[in-house]
C-alpha cells in the first residue's frame, strides 16, 4: 500500500519560515505561487525580462523579479518553467545564483530523471507534483479543497528534505486531499505513460477515430460530436466518482452490454502491446531525447503536429457547437477558443 500523507502529517511553519522563489507563472506556477502566498509564505515569482506573465503576477499582488534576482534571495527555488527549457534556465540563471544549501522543488521529474539537470550534492531536491492541471490546483484551493499531490525526495542533503516537502505540499493545499509518496523515477515514467497512452494521446485518438467512423458512414458531424466527445465528460465524471463499475451501473443495460462485447473488439490486446512499446521508449529515454532534440531545433515536429491536430474536422464542429451551449463557460482565462 502506498504511503499517504495528510495535513496533520506536515508542519506548515517550515515553509512559512523560508523565502520561496517560484520560477515560471504558467499553469502550475501561478497555482503554486498564489496558494503558497495565501498560506502565509513569502513568495517571489521569477520571470524572464519582458515576460507576458509579469503583469498577471503583479496584478495578484505578488512580488516579481528576474529569475536571477528571485533565486539569489531564496531558500527554496521551485522550477515551474516548461520541461524543455528548465535545463537552460537552470544552467544559465538558477545554478549561478543558488544560495548554498538552498532547496530545489520540481513539479515533474523529467529533467532529473533523464539527467538534464544534475544539482550539486549540497542541495535538497524535492518533488511536489499535483495530479491535476494547474488551474484546478488553484480553483480547488480557493474553494477550501485541494488536488492530490505526489511527493518525492531525490536528494536529502539537509536531512530534513521530507519535512520540507510535506510542508510545501501542505502550503499548496495538496494534503487537504492526500500526498502520495513516490520517487522521481516512478513519477516521471508513470506521468509520461499516463498522458501518452491514456489521458491525452489515447483519448484524443479514440475520439478522432470515433468521429471519423460515424461521419464517413454519413452521419451528421454535430450528432457524432455529441456521441463521441461531449458525452465523454459525463462518463468520465461517473468513473471518477465510483470507478468503471459506477459508470456501468448508471448507463443503460444496452450500453453496459455493448461495453462488454465491443470494448475489447476496439481496444484489442495489440493496443496493450503498443502501450508496452510506448512505456519502453519512456523508460529508455527515447521519448525524452526525441522531445528535447525537436525543441532544441525550434520544435518543427511539435509545431507541425499541433497544426495537424487543430485541423482535424471535429475541431471546427465543436467550436461552433460549444458557442450554442449556454452552460459551457471557459474556466481557464488564458485559453481563448479558436486561438490555441
Ligand atoms: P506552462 O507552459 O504553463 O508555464 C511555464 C511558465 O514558465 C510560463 O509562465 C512561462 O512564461 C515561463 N517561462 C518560460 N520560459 C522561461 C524561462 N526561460 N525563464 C523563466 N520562465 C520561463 O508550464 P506548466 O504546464 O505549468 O509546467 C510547469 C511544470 O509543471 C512542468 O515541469 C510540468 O511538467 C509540470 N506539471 C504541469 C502540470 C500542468 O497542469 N500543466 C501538471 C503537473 C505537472
Ligand atoms: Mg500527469
Ligand atoms: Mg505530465
Ligand atoms: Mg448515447
Ligand atoms: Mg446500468
Amino acid at each position: 500500500m502506498a504511503e499517504l500523507f495528510y495535513d496533520d502529517d506536515a508542519d506548515l511553519s517550515i515553509i512559512q519560515s523560508k523565502k520561496v522563489a517560484v520560477i515560471g507563472y504558467g499553469s502550475q506556477g501561478h497555482a503554486h505561487a498564489l496558494n503558497l502566498r495565501d498560506s502565509g509564505v513569502d513568495v517571489t515569482v521569477g520571470l524572464r525580462e519582458g515576460s507576458a506573465s509579469r503583469e498577471k503576477a503583479e496584478n495578484e499582488g505578488l512580488a516579481v523579479a528576474t529569475v536571477a534576482q528571485a533565486v539569489a534571495g531564496a531558500d527554496v527555488v521551485v522550477i515551474l518553467a516548461p520541461d524543455q527549457v528548465q535545463r537552460i534556465v537552470y544552467r544559465e540563471e538558477i545554478e549561478p545564483n543558488l544560495k548554498p544549501g538552498a532547496a530545489l522543488v520540481f513539479g515533474h521529474g523529467f529533467n532529473i530523471r533523464f539527467g538534464y539537470i544534475t544539482p550539486a550534492a549540497e542541495h535538497d531536491v524535492l518533488m511536489v507534483a499535483p495530479k491535476g492541471p494547474g488551474h484546478l490546483v488553484r480553483r480547488e484551493f480557493a474553494d477550501g479543497r485541494g488536488v492530490p499531490v505526489i511527493v518525492a525526495v531525490e536528494q536529502d542533503a539537509s536531512g530534513s528534505a521530507w519535512d520540507l516537502a510535506l510542508s510545501y505540499a501542505k502550503g499548496i493545499g495538496g494534503l487537504r486531499a492526500a500526498g502520495i509518496k513516490t520517487t522521481f523515477t516512478e513519477e516521471t515514467e508513470t506521468d509520461l505513460f499516463g498522458e501518452q497512452a491514456v489521458l491525452c494521446g489515447g483519448v484524443s485518438q479514440l475520439i478522432q477515430y470515433g468521429f471519423e467512423t460515424l461521419t464517413e458512414a454519413g452521419y451528421q458531424p454535430e450528432v457524432a460530436y455529441f456521441e463521441v466527445l461531449h458525452e465523454l465528460k459525463l462518463i468520465v465524471d461517473l468513473i471518477f466518482e465510483g470507478g468503471i463499475t459506477k459508470q456501468r451501473w448508471s448507463v443503460s443495460d444496452t450500453a453496459e452490454y455493448g461495453d462488454y462485447v465491443s470494448g475489447p473488439r476496439v481496444i484489442t490486446p495489440q493496443v496493450k502491446e503498443n502501450m508496452q512499446a510506448v512505456l519502453a521508449d519512456i523508460q529508455n529515454g527515447a521519448f525524452a531525447k526525441r522531445f528535447i532534440e525537436d525543441q532544441d531545433a525550434g520544435a518543427p515536429e511539435f509545431t507541425a503536429l499541433r497544426a495537424k491536430g487543430q485541423d482535424h474536422p471535429i475541431e471546427p464542429v465543436g467550436r461552433d457547437l460549444r458557442k450554442l451551449f449556454a452552460w459551457v463557460k471557459p474556466s481557464d482565462s488564458d485559453y481563448v477558443e479558436g486561438s490555441a
